[in-house]
């Protein structure tokens, strides 16, 4: 590709291989012979990306919402309790809108033949819906019970990148769960690419991971990774060969989901095919267990701590600053503590990790903190793209 230093010479009659071909003994040298063999100037990754104009008078709004993070990792699980078969879906951390279709395929698999059955749907977030959807393709009669509906839950607060991030932890890891997670991620991958368009508010987009020191690949990600095949298009660009302001920038695709126009897009899908909603709140797991439907799945996110008793279930709070929507950027880039979607509700510009936090009110330092330090970022890459 050509860049703007290049074009300007060419346009000057003076292409760059044929200044760079001039010998000291005054020989011609093989690029001035033929000026087709000049090895073409290599433009930065990003020259053309468009940067996200950061100021605190465009904000449009600051929302908190708290991840169920399970330290082990989510709990796909069936048990009869009460003459019932219980399946339980939840504990999805920072990766719930990722995994939603996979993790609800496993789940709606433990509970074998459901055609023509009644079924019960405890959970109105992604979770839950995915469930009840995946139930009714496979027959089922389905009645959601929640407490809150889109967009009352923590799935419309995602960000919502596709990718299975702060899901568990590394130490905590067991065999089966690598399994269960591979799984349900893959599975999940092929789901919504089915789903991209301006309908469901799913789209590819490039994502750009900056850091000082090269990137490290762990189980999951970078080559050798369980999940490297679904990074399309992976590249590690170093020092001076990308337009961001860190030393390394690692690309790679993945789809963005659009929560408002994605959960709504479900929810109405689910009540078309003849979905049941009913709005309850369950103070315990024996209300759950009275429901009339033999079926029950436990889709409650973060209330299945209290509900079922897992203690091993806790908040991970994270808040999201959005600026007026910008149209023309179109890739994600992320840093260490912070990051930038851009999605047609707003650029959304996040996301911290509290981990233990319960309140959902936004922090006002820490609004100021991602905003400067967004502002800064793209500061530095216009300043790198002006230098050509
Ligand atoms: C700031 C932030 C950014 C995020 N970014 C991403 C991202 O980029 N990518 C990604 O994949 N994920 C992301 N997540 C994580 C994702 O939002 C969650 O993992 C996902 O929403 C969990 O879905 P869920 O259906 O299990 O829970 P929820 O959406 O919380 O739904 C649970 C449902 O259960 C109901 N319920 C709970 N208790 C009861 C009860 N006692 N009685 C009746 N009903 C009950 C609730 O009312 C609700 O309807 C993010 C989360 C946050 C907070």
């Amino acid at each position: 590709m050509m860049n703007r230093r290049s074009a300007i010479a060419l346009a000057l009659g003076t292409g760059m291989g044929a200044i760079q071909g001039c010998r000291r003994d005054g020989k011609l040298s093989a690029t001035q012979e033929d000026p087709k063999m000049a090895p073409p100037k290599k433009e930065r990754e990003g020259q053309n990306l468009v940067p996200v104009e950061v100021d605190a008078s465009l904000e449009i709004r600051t929302i908190a919402g708290l991840r169920p993070f399970r330290s082990p990792g989510f709990v796909v699980k069936r048990e009869e309790r009460n003459g019932k078969t219980l399946v339980h879906n939840y504990g999805h951390g920072g990766g719930g809108m990722t995994l939603s279709w996979g993790s609800s395929e496993l789940a709606a698999r433990l509970a074998e033949d459901v055609s023509g059955k009644e079924c019960a749907v405890v959970g109105g977030g992604v979770m839950g819906l995915s469930t009840a959807r995946l139930l009714q393709l496979r027959g089922a009669k389905v009645t959601i019970y929640s407490k809150t509906l889109p967009p009352h839950t923590t799935s419309n607060v995602a960000g919502a990148q596709w990718w299975p991030f702060s899901v568990f932890d590394d130490n905590r890891r067991t065999p089966e769960f690598g399994v269960q997670y591979v799984e349900a991620a893959n599975i999940s991958y092929r789901y919504f690419q089915g789903l991209v368009g301006p309908k469901w508010g799913v789209r590819w987009l490039p994502n750009y991971y900056l850091s000082d020191d090269p990137p490290v690949n762990g189980w999951i990600a970078g080559p050798g990774g369980v999940l490297h095949d679904l990074q399309v298009g992976f590249h590690d660009f170093g020092p001076g060969e990308h337009v961001f302001p860190a030393a390394y920038a690692r690309r790679f695709h993945t789809m963005m989901i659009e929560p408002a126009t994605y959960l709504a897009e479900l929810l109405g899908e689910i009540q078309e095919a003849g979905g049941r909603i009913v709005v309850r709140d369950f103070a315990a797991a024996e209300e759950v267990l009275g429901l009339p439907e033999g079926i029950i799945f436990n889709c409650t996110g973060l209330g299945a701590g209290a509900l079922f008793g897992d203690a091993e279930l806790v908040p991970i709070k994270g808040q999201l600053s959005f600026l007026i929507p910008q149209p023309a950027v179109d890739y994600n880039l992320l840093t260490s503590w912070t990051y930038m979607f851009p999605r047609s509700d707003g650029i959304v510009l996040g996301g911290t990790y509290e981990k233990g936090k319960w309140d959902t009110v936004p922090d006002d330092g820490m609004r100021k903190r991602i905003i400067e330090s967004q502002r800064r970022l793209f500061e530095g890459m216009r300043k790198i793209q002006a230098e050509g």
